[in-house]
Formats: C-alpha cells, structure tokens, sequence
C-alpha cells in the first residue's frame, strides 16, 4: 500500500532542525551531532518525545500528516568509534530508535487519531557532510557494507521509508537506493546543497539525481534538498529541465543565508529571518510540483515550522 504521504493531496510535513534545537536552545552536548545519544538517557528521550509531539502538533493544526525521523542519522556502523560505542551497541540504539518513535506514534494517536505519522528511518553520511570526498574514496560496495546493518535494522524493526540525509557522495546514494531495493523499501536522497545550490563538488543537483537515477534504474523514491536557505536554490531550480525537476519530493530548508563554512566558524546559531524562509520556500514549491515533504534542517525550530506550515501547506 502507497504511503500516505505519497497520494495526499497536500504534502506532509517533517520535522525542523531537532539536532540544533537540542543542541543551542537546549544546551545539550550531541557527539558527532547525532541525535542518537539522546536516547540513552531520560531526559534526552524527554527532549525527543516533546519535539516529536511538537512537530505532529504543528502538522495535525494544518491539516496535514508528517514524516517523523527516528534519531539515526550518523548511526551507521562507520559512525561507532566516533561515537564511542561498539557496532552491537549502535544496532541496538538504532533498534531502540525505531521502537521510541512507534511508542510516540502510539502515543499522539491516543490524543489525536487524524494525524497520520510516517516512521521515516534515516540514515546519512559515512563522513561529515560538510567535507567533500571524492567518490573514488568510497566505492558502492563498501558504502554497501557499512549501511547494511543499520538498514536492515531500522527496515526490521518497522520504519516505512528510508531516508538519506545530507549526502554529498553519489556512490553513497546510489549504495542505499540499491540496498533499499534490496529490502524493498521505499526510499528518499536528500542531498545537501551549498549556497550555490549546488552539491560540495561543484556537481549540480541535476546532474546528482540523473547520476543516482540512471545507476539505480530510477528506483529512489523521490529526492530531496537540505541544509540550504530556500532562497539560494531558486535560481538552480528554475533553470532544471522539469523532468528532473519533479524528482524532487522533499526540501528541508536550513533558516540562515549564511554558508557553511561562515556557520561552522559560528557559536550562535542563525535563526535567520522566518518571513524570508518561508516567502522564498514558497517560491521554490511552485518549482516542485513533485513535492510531498517539506520541513526545515539546521536552524530551524517549531515556529518556523508553523510558519511553513500556515503558509505553505495549504
Ligand atoms: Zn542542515
């Protein structure tokens, strides 16, 4: 059966920047920014059920479902050392994940039993996504091996869809669709965008999902744009051929116009200005008639999302 978000007549919501939230509103030390390790405490699942609540809040007052992420990006197995656990211990958190997320599920149903939520199993890069690796560094295969585990989890354990974040590298991409394949689950790249809108190698996004599609016989079931103010990604968009163009499902919006390279030299985070985010994304979405997703990436938080939400989902 199609999921929900895949046939509704508007798109759904997702979430907002969680990782950033905790992070500088929250005062919360994330290793790695992953948002995996606020899973092993109380108080961090208290975060995260809260912001999950939030979002689905925000979605259900507009009318719409949402995509919930479990808390899984950077917990595949090349992420254990950096994050100090072993390979058993990051299949377990990522088991622990997808089981948080149907509690949640459960849970806001109880209350409100309109609102549809997607379980959106994420996984993102081997490598931090603001460095760019050539894909000559990492073949398909081996990209294979070290998201096997952590897809075969999050597929065991009951997620709908498998979405890769904030990837950078085509053999990267191309190894998930083809593992989601595998296991037959749907699948979404998201690619992070540099304030040319292009990819970190200077590729196009054009170029990245024709690349992807071409590999992996279309499979992918849509792609996505993070980690960019909607502002600079309009230009991109209106000189795409609309063929690839409405590949596109899913954009998550960063909140600031500054460059990653001006927001890692940061210590405040830019929450940007919400009328421009939300004017400009409203541009970008009548570039996109393939949409069925959108949300906000780093910086963004719930009042940007109700924002979005009024604004642009309607
Ligand atoms: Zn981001």
């Amino acid at each position: 059966m199609a999921l929900p978000h895949l046939t509704s007549a508007i798109p759904f919501l997702t979430e907002a920047g969680l990782e950033t939230t905790a992070y500088h509103t929250y005062k919360i030390d994330l290793p790695c920014s992953s948002g995996t390790t606020l899973l092993t405490s109380e108080s961090g699942r208290e975060l995260v059920r809260s912001l999950y609540k939030s979002y689905a809040n925000i979605a259900a007052s507009s009318g719409t479902g949402i995509l919930l992420a479990t808390r899984t990006w950077r917990a595949s197995s090349a992420w254990a050392k950096p994050l100090n656990y072993s390979e058993d211990e990051l299949r377990d958190l990522n088991y622990a994940a997808v089981h948080f997320l149907k509690q949640v599920r459960n849970e806001v149903n109880k209350t409100n039993p309109a609102v549809r939520i997607v379980l959106d199993g994420v996984v993102g890069p081997l490598r931090d996504a603001y460095e760019d690796y050539s894909s000559d560094e990492i073949s398909v295969d081996s990209a294979k091996e070290a998201y096997r585990g952590q897809i075969r989890t999050l597929v065991e354990e009951g997620v709908e869809i498998i979405s890769l974040m904030t990837v950078t590298n085509l053999h990267e991409a191309i190894a998930v669709v083809e593992l989601s394949k595998e296991m037959q689950i749907p699948v979404a790249v998201s690619f992070s965008l540099e304030s040319d809108g292009k990819l970190l190698s200077g590729l196009s996004l054009e170029n990245a999902i024709q690349t992807v599609d071409k590999a992996t016989d279309g499979y992918t079931t849509y792609f996505g744009i993070n980690c960019v103010h909607p502002a600079r990604i309009l230009q991109p968009l209106e000189n795409m051929d609309l063929d690839v163009r409405q590949r596109i499902g899913l954009i998550r919006g960063n909140a600031s116009l500054k460059s990653h390279e001006e927001l890692d030299n940061s210590d405040t985070l830019d929450r940007g200005h919400i009328p421009t985010f939300v004017s400009a994304l409203k541009q970008v979405l009548l570039l996109l008639p393939g949409i069925r997703v959108v949300g906000g990436c780093c910086g963004t938080d719930e009042e940007h999302l109700t924002a979005l939400a009024q604004q642009c989902l309607s």
